[in-house]
């Protein structure tokens, strides 16, 4: 399906996708994963590297900043010497304010290392990638800042989370910035004017039904438009699977004090669901529960 010297790295839900080029002697690396998990990253570059005689891994592209997608870039960086970093034009602010809460790191409960970029890439821009002329697209709306990569020649689509086979990356509710809607929504019919036969998404498996994603991540866009609470509701309970996910669990008796100290749950319940902090708590951890993502062993809450 893909070009001998494009490779496809399917992760799980904490670590978006790779995408690896090589060029000759030269390797690039779309998105580098979530730190918690470097390890599991550096082996899956090697093994491609390997697989094409080893080249040496010069670049490490980032689609945007979120922490599942660029928590491997510092520890690649130091493996990999002479390995630079390219970033989202766009983003050079966010980076800049390393952790404010736009970027979803302490403010969700999610960590990254720092890291210092080396490049841009600007909207509109025409990128090398394993030698074929890629165009980078602005996505906003999820992030505000990311791009996808776009080869008409190969009519492959790397969508990062501007577009999923069923879904997108989440937007935050209205209420707290109406931008992102918006934008997301020119993001799918900018998406919707490209020729795509292939979707190499930032989370799971790759897919060729274009015209259908882009209907189905739509329709739930809308759905969820509707409805600021519905929106809310998702966020947070995606924002404490993962990070139960990622820390493996903590005692039930730490959770209203950890909802009152994490930015996103102690600021959309005040805005959203204005509860104490023990209901928020207890109410946060039932629906996690009820999803299948949680259980409780022991007074503990262990993620499945
Ligand atoms: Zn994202």
């Amino acid at each position: 399906m893909l070009p001998e010297n494009m490779c496809f790295i399917e992760r799980d839900w904490l670590s978006a996708n790779h995408v690896m080029f090589c060029d000759g002697d030269s390797a690039t690396l779309i998105d580098s994963g979530y730190g918690k998990f470097n390890d599991v990253t550096i082996e899956k570059v090697d093994a491609a590297l390997s697989g094409w005689g080893h080249p040496s891994l010069d670049r490490i592209v980032n689609t945007h900043i979120h922490s599942d997608h660029i928590g491997g870039n510092a520890a690649l960086q130091r493996l990999h010497a002479g390995c630079s970093i390219t970033v989202p034009v766009d983003e050079q602010p966010a980076l800049v304010n390393w952790d404010a809460p736009e970027q979803m790191l302490t403010y969700a409960d999610q960590e990254a290392e720092r890291f210092a970029w080396d490049d841009v890439i600007e909207p509109g821009q025409t990128v090398s990638l394993g030698g074929e002329s890629w165009q980078a697209i602005a996505t906003p709306g999820h992030d505000m800042g990311s791009l996808v990569f776009y080869s008409a020649k190969l009519r492959i689509l790397i969508s990062a989370d501007a577009l999923w086979e069923t879904s997108s990356g989440f937007v935050p509710p209205q209420a707290i910035d109406p931008e992102p809607l918006a934008a997301q929504r020119a993001t799918f019919k900018r998406l919707a004017e490209l020729d795509v036969a292939l979707v190499i998404p930032g989370h799971g498996p790759m897919f060729t039904d274009y015209s259908g994603a882009l209907k189905r991540a739509n329709e739930k866009l809308e759905l969820f438009a509707t409805d600021d609470l519905r929106i809310a509701k998702n966020v947070v309970k995606g924002m404490f699977i993962y990070s139960m996910m990622w820390r493996g669990g903590m005692p039930v008796v730490d959770l209203p004090a950890y909802v009152a100290r994490i930015g996103v749950h102690r600021d959309y319940n005040a805005q959203f669901f204005k509860m104490s902090d023990e209901g928020y708590a207890d109410w946060l951890l039932g629906e996690a529960v009820r999803a299948s993502k949680v259980r409780i062993e022991n007074d503990a809450i262990v993620s499945v």
